[in-house]
């Protein structure tokens, strides 16, 4: 992809094949780490949300499809790319990397095949402050950012006792926040995330803030439940303050959540590596899980996505085809090409489930003791519709636009009054 153009003189810049204006008040795009429709009007809906519930009237109020697999770096790095898997080249939190043959995190900037929106930003003189509740996604999301104090900073709530000029443009994180390092296992981990970016508005006002939490709360709670209004509720007073700073605020989801457990309160699971070590033989096939990542308690690394690796394609995907709770059974081709994946990033076979199934591994290799909550969890198609919210209204009607998570810069930056 041709490197980024200012063009001064109208104003706008080109990244990744699409042209934003620069922005004339500081921008906030907010992704929401696993926020269902339904959380957000459930909280309005019990007057926990007073900011909510005057944006949902007021301003631009939406539902987009994510990018499938319905997971949390694929996602974030479309909304920050503006592009599908396809181009950014991240299609899992883990995977088969074929240049090693190894299973690994897609943590590591190297697997990014663009730039995001942020250096090119910064280039035509934005400051820029990207802010994440997991460390995980700070290497992929500030890549090719120049930190400087005051100017660009990237940090996680997570690691905020480890801030440094060199690595994250700042330091001191948790004095300007006034709140200790949260647990990783918390809803003040995202909770930091919010006060860390009114901090930094009231002090820096970047033009450009991109702000990311953690699912941990909505792999736990369903919309309307009181742990979640809770959540949202402590949400709504940190986006009202963002607003009162006259910011442009888009908010939006890397994925959905669903209920994933049966009758008996247990994760309704298919265990895809052992049902194809019955079908052809101990370890013949291997079925990779891309949700895996360092933090798997919430979710024991059961999502409804998986890709497979295997021979004899046709006699396998018609035997999936016949168990119950498989959504969809595509070869690599087909994937790439119905979810703008990267082809050389996914297995032989990409496994979807259906809305409350998900897919394992061998059931001896999941943790599970980590679920005291039945089992929530996200990755398929189920998993695609998010909100796509904004405090302005659109500068003109939307007609029948197909809107994705990673038109949130777009959004904020061309579309809205
Ligand atoms: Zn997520």
């Amino acid at each position: 992809m041709a490197p980024d153009s200012i063009n001064t003189s109208s104003g706008s810049i080109d990244v990744n094949g699409r042209r934003y204006k620069l922005p004339k008040q500081p921008t906030v795009v907010v992704c929401i780490d696993g926020s269902e429709p339904g959380y957000i009007e459930s909280a309005v809906k019990a007057r926990r949300a007073p900011w909510f519930a005057k944006i949902l009237k007021n301003g631009t109020n939406l539902l987009a499809d994510c990018v499938v697999p319905s997971f949390t770096n694929p996602n974030n790095l479309s909304i920050v790319t503006g592009q599908p898997p396809k181009v950014h080249g991240i299609s899992g939190n883990y995977f088969l990397d074929p240049d090693t043959g190894k299973e690994v995190m897609m943590n590591d900037p190297k697997f990014l095949r663009v730039e995001t929106l942020f250096p090119s930003f910064q280039r035509a003189g934005c400051r820029i402050a990207v802010v994440t509740a997991k460390d995980k996604l700070r290497g992929l999301l500030g890549k090719d950012l120049k930190l400087v104090p005051g100017k660009a900073c990237s940090f996680s709530s997570e690691k905020s006792d480890k801030t440094t000029i060199a690595e994250n443009g700042i330091d001191n994180v948790n004095a300007l926040v006034g709140m200790p390092v949260p647990d990783v296992y918390s809803a003040a981990l995202s909770e930091f995330v919010f006060a860390a970016g009114v901090k930094l508005m009231e002090r820096d006002r970047p033009e450009i803030m991109y702000l990311s939490t953690t699912d941990y709360i909505q792999h736990k709670h369903a919309p309307g439940t009181p742990v979640a209004n809770d959540f949202y509720s402590m949400m709504d007073g940190y986006m009202a303050r963002l607003d009162a700073m006259s910011c442009t605020i888009v908010l939006t989801a890397d994925h959905g959540m669903n209920a994933k457990f049966g009758k008996d309160g247990q994760p309704d699971v298919i265990y895809l590596q052992d049902l194809f070590d019955g079908w052809v033989g101990k370890d013949k096939a291997k079925v990779i899980l891309p949700i895996t990542d360092p933090y798997v308690v919430h979710h024991g690394a059961l999502g409804s996505y998986a890709v497979v690796y295997c021979a004899n394609l046709e006699q396998w995907i018609a035997k999936l085809q016949g168990v119950p709770g498989i959504e969809a059974v595509l070869t690599k081709a087909e994937a790439a090409k119905r979810f703008e994946l990267p082809a050389d990033r996914l297995g032989d076979l990409v496994v979807v489930s259906t809305k409350h199934k998900v897919l394992g591994t061998s059931a001896a290799r999941h943790d599970l003791s980590g679920l005291t909550e039945p089992l929530r969890s996200h990755g398929g198609i189920s998993e695609q519709k998010v909100p796509l919210i904004c405090n302005r209204k659109l500068a003109a009607p939307a007609g029948s636009r197909h809107w994705r998570n990673f038109d949130a810069f777009d959004l904020a930056f061309n579309l809205v009054a």
